[in-house]
């Protein structure tokens, strides 16, 4: 495959002055990163720009490339050493000056916003699905009152720092064995802010917040559940150079319950029946968190039946509907029986009372027998 001309790929002329070769690699450089352009082939054409600028840019590879082409700098023999020199020295440079290399080219006095604050809030069952209104009281920066949030004593003002001429960066030129090299690290005389403060405010020590207990009001929807969390806006901790407050996220954390067990918008819970409630039926009371309700056991319920209470159960969160409450019914085995009972179940035994006669539950002794005796 043969390699397209530099000044084709760079979309300028052979006579391009310096300043419109840059200005055509920014260009194709910001257009076909890999992290803002998808294409299948954007990785290749932003390589193949940046080998273009790489020669170009230099003026001693730039004349060799006029005379030789791209048979050049490889018969020249400095082929392989090339591409490092120029990853180490102006293209380097380059690169950080488009894409912040994460953010460190920040304008430290650009408006900035606060960060966010989380505050975990236990709440009791019941509490989670009625929901409830709270004031809780949280450490969070606040502007200081003193300086309003300058840092510096009141009648003095913050001066930008001269070393780094307010930008909060300092550029560090350094020669090593692949070119100059150009490093850009955070101004120390400011601590990167881009500012000096000649006569710091005392109530807040120059920073310009204070730690404070603060009140905030919270409201807790009926039916939150576990996980989630409540933003309240604007509560976080204070912007920067006038920008905006961060937010608040309240995470909900429930206690579990002794009797109720939530799932979603459904309660479920135990009801343990003894083997004459369940043979024998009953109609008994049983607790929700909506208070106590009638429930009819029928004779001949079996250990795991479940019976649905609609209605009975959480509140959803964003008002659509209502769950149900679910009791299990488990039939407890008697224990330490006395004499007399014995005597009685044996009796019970006898006569029959052991073979189940419903047969919508399927008669599951008989079928039990039957697998084992092979009838
Ligand atoms: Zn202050
Ligand atoms: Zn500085």
């Amino acid at each position: 495959m043969s390699k397209r001309d530099y000044y084709d790929v760079l979309g300028v002329d052979k006579g391009a002055s310096k300043e419109e070769i840059k200005r055509a690699y920014r260009k194709l450089a910001k257009k076909y990163h890999p992290d803002q352009n998808k294409e299948a082939d954007a990785a290749d054409k932003f390589k193949e720009a940046k080998e273009a600028y790489e020669t170009l840019s230099d003026q001693q590879k730039r004349a060799q490339y006029d005379q030789f082409g791209h048979a050049g700098p490889q018969g020249q023999g400095f082929g392989g050493f090339g591409g490092g020199a120029q990853d180490f020295g102006g293209f380097g440079d380059i690169f950080d000056m488009f894409f912040g290399g994460g953010g460190r080219t920040r304008d430290p006095n650009a408006p900035q916003q606060g960060a966010d604050l989380q505050y975990t809030m236990v709440l009791n069952f019941e509490e989670a699905i009625f929901g409830k209104e709270t004031d809780i009281k949280i450490p969070k920066e606040e502007t200081c009152d003193t300086c309003s949030g300058s840092g510096a004593k009141p009648g003095t003002s913050a001066e930008t720092c001269s070393h780094c001429t307010g930008t909060g960066q300092l550029n560090q030129e350094q020669n090593t064995p692949f070119g100059r090299v150009v490093n850009r690290r955070v101004c120390h005389y400011c601590n990167g802010t881009g500012k000096i403060i000649p006569e710091k405010c005392n109530t807040c020590g120059g920073t310009g917040t204070v730690k404070k207990n603060k009140n905030i009001h919270i409201n807790i929807p009926a039916g939150i559940d576990e996980g989630q969390q409540i933003r309240v806006s604007g509560k976080g901790e204070p912007g920067k150079n006038g920008g905006p407050a961060g937010d608040l996220f309240v995470l909900i954390k429930i206690r579990p319950h002794d009797f109720f067990e939530r799932e979603e918008d459904h309660i479920f819970c135990e009801l343990p029946l003894t083997f004459t409630q369940a043979a024998l039926g009953d109609e008994l009371e049983v607790p929700t968190v909506h208070g106590k309700v009638k429930l009819k056991i029928p004779a001949g319920t079996q250990s795991g039946k479940t019976f649905r209470l609609k209605g009975k159960g959480v509140p959803n969160v964003r008002g659509r509907g209502q769950g149900d409450q679910h009791i299990r019914v488990k039939v407890m085995t008697p224990t330490q029986l006395t004499e007399k009972q014995k005597e009685l179940l044996r009796e019970f035994n006898e006569i029959g009372g052991n073979d189940s006669t419903d047969e919508q539950d399927g008669n599951i002794f008989q079928k039990f027998k039957k697998a084992f005796k092979g009838e």
